[in-house]
């Protein structure tokens, strides 16, 4: 569904993706990491540009995502959601 992905930004070594059509505003990623992760006027997820946080804790806002909305890559591996 690679039709899906709006946002993508390399942030350290994790390239993260934000699927728009997938988020539901829970916006427990915003909570988790707020320097990374904003809702928009739509309430959708955006990734903040030049947004800096620990590579763990950025993998933990995704993984706190209820949708799986945000995916994290390593070069062309992708850790979060497990294939
Ligand atoms: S946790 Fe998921 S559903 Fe909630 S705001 Fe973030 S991306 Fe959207």
């Amino acid at each position: 569904m690679s039709d899906d992905v709006k946002i993508v930004r390399q942030i350290g070594k994790y390239s993260v993706k934000a699927i728009q059509s997938k988020c539901i505003a829970a916006a427990s990623c915003v909570a988790i990491a707020p320097n990374i992760f904003k809702l928009n006027e739509e309430n959708l997820v955006e990734i903040i540009e030049k947004g800096k946080d620990e590579p763990d804790n950025i993998m933990l806002a995704a993984q706190s995502c209820p949708t799986g909305a945000i995916e994290i890559w390593e070069g062309d591996k992708r850790l979060w959601p497990p294939l």
